[in-house]
């Protein structure tokens, strides 16, 4: 698979393709939303990140 981002030997993080960074899935945060990435469409961090926006909306409309 050549997602945008990808499993990382430093436990708990994913390594966005795009800026090399170690990003960890305790809190998922694209590396650069303001930028085209062509690897956003099969991006790890990118979907749990809009996951948790989804959840966080949902939250907020259920209170
Ligand atoms: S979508 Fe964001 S986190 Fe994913 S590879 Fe691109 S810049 Fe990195």
């Amino acid at each position: 698979m050549n997602g945008g981002s990808s499993s990382n030997p430093v436990k708990g993080t994913l390594k966005c393709h795009k800026t090399g960074r170690d990003v960890p899935l305790s809190h998922p945060v694209c590396q650069a939303p303001d930028e085209p990435c062509k690897y956003r469409s099969e991006c790890m961090i990118y979907a749990l990140e809009q996951d948790e926006k989804e959840a966080q909306r949902k939250k907020r409309a259920a209170n």
